[in-house]
């Protein structure tokens, strides 16, 4: 069991964080962005950047060799649909994907918005990291937290 540190404050003890999020165990600010029998999207708003959304499986594995021919069927759609509703309804031009399988929490995909601000941190997967801490340091105010809500029921509303 390890113990985690919430957005909110709250700290809880689980085995799998990703577990604990998709099984409906952990309460999400926010709430859930889109949710089925193999997936669940929500925004960590830990780090508070708008449209970035976190796609995690229920399953609990790590690699993307362990997907089911059903479970890769459905990714692929949804991390279109997702792409497909940030440019849409939230004008989000590029987006960078993170995923590693090295994780103490099982499969999940960073998908990170990317914004004029962030030009500061560099280009590519260097900036990545200094982008998100500085969302997390510095953006965590309650005019950009009121942002990342709406942002967050507008891609609920077109995704479910
Ligand atoms: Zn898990």
């Amino acid at each position: 069991m390890r113990e985690i540190t919430l957005a909110n404050g709250m700290t809880v003890e689980v085995e799998c964080l990703s577990c604990a999020l998709t099984g409906g165990l952990v309460e999400l600010t926010g709430g859930v962005v889109y949710e089925d029998e193999f997936f669940h999207a929500h925004q960590d708003v830990a780090y508070p950047i708008p449209g970035l959304v976190i796609l995690a499986s229920k399953r609990h594995f790590y690699c993307m060799d362990e997907l089911t021919d059903d479970e890769s069927f459905r990714y692929i759609e949804l991390v279109k649909k997702i792409r497909d509703a940030q440019r849409k309804e939230l004008g989000i031009d590029y987006v960078y994907y993170f995923y590693n399988e090295d994780t103490t929490h099982h499969f999940h995909l960073w998908i990170v918005p990317r914004f004029e601000w962030m030009k500061q941190f560099g280009k590519s997967v260097e900036s990545l990291r200094p982008a998100l801490l500085y969302a997390r340091n510095e953006m965590n105010n309650e005019e950009n937290m009121k942002n990342v809500i709406e942002s967050i029921n507008k891609l609920r509303k077109v995704l479910t």
